[in-house]
């Protein structure tokens, strides 16, 4: 029988550390990849990613979360509690579709990667747009989901571990 895993009040700081070190190569390879269109989408892609995942997702999804305050798989639960007040639990299954402000740090570069690639085609951008696919689309997948999920306390509210759960049925 599959053994459950512990749920943690406070996650090892291994767990935000990874991920975050994942994260800033995201934030780094996606910025050169836009730094090839030129420098000030590549300071507009870096600043957007500061701004969504340390202060947007903090303050419309981690304040309405049981980890605000403690240190969660990534981190922005404690970075929450520096910068805002706490706000109601029961309110983050709906706070939680904020998260979509994340969506363009882990797709903008794939997309601006691809239409660069297809218009001044080179063995360079190509690799550096599969690497930030992979990184982006899989690698933080399988952090999420070793390190992050199986220990969460917030599994039996969370639209995405819902989502993923329907998945595998
Ligand atoms: S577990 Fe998720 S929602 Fe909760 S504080 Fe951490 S990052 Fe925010």
């Amino acid at each position: 029988m599959q053994q459950l895993a512990v749920k943690y009040d406070g996650y090892p700081w291994t767990t935000p550390f990874l991920e975050n070190v994942l994260w800033l190569s995201i934030y780094v390879l996606g910025s050169i990849i836009f730094g090839l269109i030129g420098t000030w989408a590549a300071e507009t892609y870096a600043t957007y990613c500061v701004v969504s995942m340390y202060l947007l997702i903090p303050r419309f999804v981690c304040t309405y979360c049981s980890y605000f305050g403690r240190r969660c798989h990534s981190g922005q639960g404690r970075i929450a509690a520096l910068l805002f007040a706490k706000r109601n639990d029961a309110l983050f299954g709906t706070s939680f579709k904020c998260m979509r402000f994340a969506a363009p740090v882990f797709l903008a570069p794939l997309i601006a990667g691809i239409t660069l690639w297809v218009f001044q085609f080179s063995w360079e951008i190509l690799g550096m747009t599969v690497l930030f696919g992979i990184l982006a689309l899989y690698c933080t997948r399988v952090v999420t989901m070793r390190a992050g999920c199986p220990h969460c306390k917030q599994e039996a509210v969370c639209p995405a571990y819902a989502k993923a759960h329907r998945r595998q049925q």
